[in-house]
């Protein structure tokens, strides 16, 4: 038995296909980008690539209205002009527009999410990758900074299904606002946002922001200021973690990886070099807890690609070289065509003095928790959720029996479609030499004075400034807090009851959990737009309701 670890990495070859609008800085096409490098890297062979089946409107409603996901199922740029009221009142304008296939966009980012959940639920995975995913801003009945579905709150309802405590780390930028508010109730889940803080998008995330009632102290917000750098962020980022780790001690984690607080994002203004990113992911990976990476924020596509791709590579185990393997974006990567975001010499406004007053109140806070929250201990119907194992080994003794003859059943064919991809490698390797680096570029960013963070603590705060500056300038209105909008009730008896029983506390619309037969993946994608689409493996619809 190997101990290497065992990644799922969902990618849904549709996803780049996708445009917000012309001129719009979130381009889904960045993801496509990603997927070339990881594939070009050869990083498929150590790691299960996935298609996961789309979420449909009614796994969606496990966190989102049922009206508003109607409406985003519905709206069109051709009918948005009939219904401007509506679209109001999701704020789906300005930064959240209604573009082609809005509606298929979420659907495969969430789906991407879902199926990593349900997959480490099973245990099938140790590390499942939707870079996808990661759309922090979106709220139960709006839409905000670009998000529209919140693919991490609906991971995290997966999750909840069989891990009684889940950890929520976020390093994008922008405050984890939709995630902290839909669990800003419950000690379940804690939150844990590093952001920066102070005139900028979604204006949320204070010090003293640390939940309410049962969920008080299980939101952290570590909020931060221009131009942080590797150092300074590895020392906050793991002391905090660390605090995280033995005071919550976590069963399942969920890293939002968004890539904007990276040096020279076109948002952003942070100072984080490619390997002070990722940083954040090996250091999260050696606690060996069943872990789902996510993507996120981040405008600087290439750079987003380069950064992503090495934290697959991390995640995998795999060590990648500096020089880029000629990929179809190779010309992206121009002049120095090399696997690396380097810092600026852009200055540092996060005094250590200030860095130490954050943590010191965090670990403070943290040390008072009781050990092992009061969550309901009750058994867990694991049956209905992870019995899919049992079920996949007796299915595969009765095809063996039923199969004698033949040398490989049309069950053991699905199983080893990820084995018979080879081809993809030489096509590299013929090309992977003939590139020469140069000198990388690097890119400086403008800065700006921020606020102070370290306000007065004030438990259980109900508005924060809403100013804004960069993602969503449309929305800046007061923040409300999820007892009044979008918090997941989680109930104290609220375990699920079985494949038909409502989920966790979710109160909307009662669905199965993911199949477990999702776990047989078909023997390829039928649309498959290139070489790399080949390589993955589609996973089959979820069964019926029952
Ligand atoms: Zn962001």
């Amino acid at each position: 038995m190997s101990n290497k670890t065992r990644i799922a990495y969902m990618y849904d070859p549709d996803i780049g296909c996708y445009d917000y609008e012309p001129g719009h800085c979130m381009k889904p096409f960045r993801i496509r980008m990603t997927h070339d490098l990881v594939m070009s890297y050869g990083l498929y062979r150590n790691m299960e690539v996935y298609r996961a089946k789309p979420a449909t409107d009614l796994e969606m409603t496990q966190f989102h209205t049922d009206e508003y996901i109607e409406f985003l199922k519905r709206v069109t740029p051709d009918t948005i002009g009939n219904c401007q009221q509506e679209a109001l009142k999701y704020d789906i304008s300005g930064d959240c527009p209604v573009f082609d296939g809005l509606f298929e966009f979420c659907s495969i980012s969430a789906g991407g999410s879902m199926e990593g959940a349900a997959r480490l639920n099973r245990g099938r995975c140790d590390i499942a990758v939707n870079w996808a995913g990661g759309l922090h801003h979106a709220k139960k009945g709006q839409a905000g900074g670009f998000c529209y579905v919140n693919d991490i709150v609906l991971a995290i309802l997966e999750l909840l299904r069989v891990y009684q405590r889940v950890l929520y780390i976020d390093i994008d930028i922008h405050h984890g606002d939709g995630v902290e508010e839909a669990f800003y109730t419950t000690d379940r889940v804690m939150t844990c946002s590093f952001h920066k803080f102070g005139e900028f998008y979604p204006g949320t995330g204070h010090l003293s922001d640390i939940g309410i009632g049962s969920g008080k102290k299980y939101a952290v917000n570590v909020p931060l200021r221009d131009g942080i750098d590797d150092d300074a962020y590895r020392r906050i980022f793991e002391s905090v973690i660390t605090d995280v780790m033995t005071c919550y001690n976590p069963e399942a984690i969920v890293l939002q990886c968004g890539a904007d607080s990276l040096s020279g994002d076109r948002l952003g203004s942070f100072n984080l070099s490619m390997e002070g990113h990722a940083n954040c992911v090996k250091f999260v990976k050696k606690f060996g807890r069943p872990t789902m990476l996510l993507g996120g924020g981040g405008y600087s596509i290439r750079n987003v690609a380069r950064t992503w791709a090495f934290e697959t590579a991390h995640a995998v185990g795999d060590s990648v070289s500096k020089v880029l393997p000629f990929s179809d974006y190779y010309e992206y990567y121009c002049p120095e065509y090399l696997l690396d975001v380097p810092r600026s010499n852009m200055s540092n406004d996060n005094t250590p003095e200030y860095l130490e007053k954050i943590r010191s109140t965090i670990s403070e806070r943290l040390r008072s928790l009781p050990f092992a929250p009061s969550v309901q201990m009750q058994d867990v119907p694991r049956e209905s959720l992870g019995g899919a194992e049992e079920d996949e080994d007796m299915l595969a003794d009765l095809d063996t029996d039923k199969n004698m003859d033949v040398r490989m059943t049309e069950l053991q064919q699905d199983r080893h479609v990820e084995n018979d991809n080879e081809f993809y490698d030489s096509d590299v390797e013929d090309e992977k030499n003939e590139h020469v680096a140069t000198e990388p570029n690097n890119e400086e960013v403008s800065d700006e004075e921020m606020a102070d963070a370290a306000e007065p603590e004030e438990d259980d705060k109900a508005e924060t400034n809403g100013a804004s500056t960069d993602e969503a300038p449309v929305h800046r209105s007061s923040i409300v807090r999820p007892s009044e909008t979008s918090a997941v009730v989680l109930e104290d008896n609220g375990q699920p009851s079985g494949s038909t029983g409502p989920l966790p506390g979710t109160g909307n619309t009662a669905t199965p959990p993911r199949s477990p037969q999702s776990d047989h993946p078909a023997p390829e994608s039928n649309d498959a737009e290139s070489a790399h689409s080949d390589n993955i493996q589609q996973a089959s619809p979820p069964a019926e309701v029952n």
